[in-house]
């Protein structure tokens, strides 16, 4: 059983290692920019709106992003042995809506592991991964927007003794043994 917070810059790989992650420990993978890209390319009403933020490089409101939070958490499945939370929370405000929402529902995070590499090296990954918010212009706001909004957040899980920094400058398969032996170390059996 593991529930985990992936926190880092954009360019940091926290998909990348929430994915691989999850799938080992058999953990719910819930990227709330998955689910808004998936809402987007739907033309759902949530996509639309959301659409015009992200586009931006901005945060969507956090009303829209709680709510999905809300219902993933919910539908975990009972093969699934907890969840890792990837690019969410975003701000303070978040975070503390999370700590209501796992209050609610009779749940706690065991961490907050949160991915350090350098800026030279995000905005190179950023440009070479050709989404479609990863233009010059809009992958400069979304790391202004990182250390404006979500860069506070290390404080905030480092203040509750939650903070587990992780060096991402290495090769994936690299990180991911950093990321096991910390959750290992943190998480009970
Ligand atoms: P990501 O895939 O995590 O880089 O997210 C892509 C975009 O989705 C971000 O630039 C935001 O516009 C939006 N987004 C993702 N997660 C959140 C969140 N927790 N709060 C607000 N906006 C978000």
């Amino acid at each position: 059983m593991a529930r985990l917070i992936f926190l880092g810059p954009p360019g940091a790989g926290k998909g990348t290692q929430a994915a691989i992650v999850a799938e080992q420990l058999r953990l719910a993978h819930i990227s709330t920019g998955d689910i808004l890209r998936a809402a987007v390319r739907e033309g759902t009403p949530l996509g639309q709106e959301a659409n015009s933020y992200m586009s931006r490089g901005d945060l969507v409101p956090d009303s829209v992003v709680l709510g999905l939070v809300k219902e993933a958490l919910q539908n975990i499945t009972p093969d699934q042995k907890g969840w890792i939370l990837d690019g969410f929370p975003r701000n303070e405000s978040q975070a503390k809506a999370l700590d209501d929402i796992l209050q609610g529902i009779g749940q706690s995070s065991d961490c907050a592991i949160n991915l350090d590499v350098a800026d030279d090296i995000l905005i190179q990954r950023l440009l070479n991964r050709g989404r479609q918010d990863d233009t010059e212009e809009v992958v400069r706001n979304r790391l202004q927007v990182y250390r404006d909004q979500t860069a506070p957040l290390i404080d905030f899980y480092q203040s509750r003794s939650h903070l587990v920094s992780i060096d991402g400058n290495a090769a994936v398969e690299t990180v991911t043994h950093r990321i096991q032996d910390a959750v290992h170390q943190r998480v009970a059996a």
